[in-house]
């Protein structure tokens, strides 16, 4: 017997029809012995759904009231997923982030979770029920809601999974596992047994929206054997041959040594790029900068500064494309004056494309093979960056796709 956490993401839950087979399956696993806990999504559709009714009533909506919002969608999966295990004869009982509670800082739409109090799921597990426990939220010091950011019901079940010291933590999602590239995009992406912990790392932080990334650093800290795997399947498959399904994250460091080059392509659309021109090229600019801009915690990912001719030179970096308004206001109000940079100019319409692998390290030509393949193509580099195990580029968000797949292609990534 062992003690096990289920997630099931937005497709899975997706419908009451959905919700009944997350319920067998559910209960496949509780008969044969183990204690399970399960964190859903929001039914498919229901948070954006959420969000956009707030932005038809107001523009800038206050994002506490976002996230009193869109945290209803998870409370109204868990109470019909209780129902549904209910309805087929199994003791289940659901609770919202703050019953258990699930305690997080304040940043409200984005919020860390801090801890997690184990005592009341604990003594529900040991009493024979199932526990299911609202993905995405939490609650701060002062009683309110937060959420975790999109897609951070990945989180919430590493997290829970870490706090209970659970055995394993199952992410069902509507993919049968972890691809080399987004299967949606490239229809002979291969699925992956194993990928390595850091490269799970790289491809959710460079866009890969299988697993939020910060349900990756969970996995990590609390070394929780974490794995990715179908919510589509019949629910009543042999156990045996679902726990071996998917993607399972590992943490072996010597796996590496035979694997390829690259295991992995991936993608963000959700880019834009900013340009403070003509700014003093002396010490402490980048600060100025960046400084109001973390001050007002926008996310900044790719930096470039280039160098400097006559003490001028420009300074370039990409946020969030949902950030970009605020990010603009920020640097006309108080660092444009302040620096006397000449204008700041900006372009919404970019997409970053990054290839990842561990394998990377030890092998000399990769950014080359990359920057010729997409040469090839007529495509245009913005921005580079690059760490020891991925290299990611900017480009014009219509060719983000076609990047994806000639990139596949080019490092013969279908092939195992
Ligand atoms: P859920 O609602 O279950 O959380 P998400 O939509 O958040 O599901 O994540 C699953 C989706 O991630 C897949 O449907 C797929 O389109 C996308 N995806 C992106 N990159 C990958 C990848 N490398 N491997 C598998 N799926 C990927
Ligand atoms: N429902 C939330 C979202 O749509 C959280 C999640 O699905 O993981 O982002
Ligand atoms: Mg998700």
């Amino acid at each position: 017997m062992a003690l096990i956490v289920h997630k099931y993401g937005g497709t899975s839950m997706g419908s009451t029809e959905r919700i009944k087979n997350v319920a067998r399956r559910v209960a496949k696993w509780h008969d044969a012995g183990h204690q399970i806990v399960v964190v859903p999504s929001a039914m498919s559709g229901e948070t954006n759904r959420l969000l956009g009714l707030a932005r038809e009533v107001m523009a800038q909506p206050d994002p506490r009231e976002l996230d009193m919002l869109a945290s209803t969608g998870e409370q109204v999966s868990v109470a019909l997923l209780a129902m549904a295990l209910q309805s087929i004869g199994k003791d289940a009982v659901s609770y919202a982030g703050w019953q258990v509670p699930v305690r997080t800082d304040s940043a409200f739409t984005k919020a860390r979770i801090q801890s997690i109090d184990d005592a009341r799921v604990k003594r529900d597990l040991d009493a024979g029920r199932i526990v299911i426990i609202t993905g995405f939220q939490g609650v701060d010091d002062n009683g309110n809601i937060t959420t975790l950011g999109r897609g951070g019901s990945d989180t919430s079940a590493v997290a829970v999974a870490a706090a209970l010291k659970a055995a394993e933590c199952l992410i069902y999602t509507d993919v049968d596992g972890v691809y080399t590239t987004d299967p949606r995009v490239v229809s002979d992406a291969r699925r992956l047994r194993t990928v390595t912990f850091e490269e799970m790392l790289e491809m959710a932080s460079l866009g890969s929206k299988v697993l939020q990334i910060r349900s990756v650093e969970f996995a990590g800290n609390y070394r929780m054997p974490t794995r990715v795997l179908s919510s589509l399947t019949d629910p009543m498959i042999p156990l045996e041959e679902e726990a071996r399904s998917g993607t399972l994250i590992s943490f072996e460091e010597d796996t590496h040594m035979e694997q390829a080059t690259i295991t992995g392509i991936a993608f963000n659309r959700d880019e834009a790029k900013i340009t403070v021109m003509q700014v003093p090229d002396r010490p402490g600019i980048a600060y100025q900068i960046l400084g109001p801009i973390a001050e007002a915690n926008i996310d900044v990912d790719m930096i470039v500064q280039n160098q400097g001719v006559d003490g001028k030179t420009d300074f370039t970096f990409t946020v969030p494309r949902g950030e970009y308004d605020r990010a603009m206001d920020v640097l006309n109000t108080s660092v444009k004056a302040h620096i006397g940079s000449g204008n700041i100019v900006g372009d919404t319409k970019v997409s970053k494309v990054s290839v990842v692998g561990v394998g990377m390290r030890s092998h000399v030509g990769v950014a080359s093979q990359m920057f010729r393949t997409l040469s090839e193509e007529g495509i245009n580099m913005q921005l580079i960056s690059t760490s020891e195990i991925k290299i990611s580029v900017l480009i014009d968000e219509k060719y983000m796709e076609l990047a994806v797949r000639v990139l596949h292609k080019a490092f013969e990534l279908e092939k195992a």
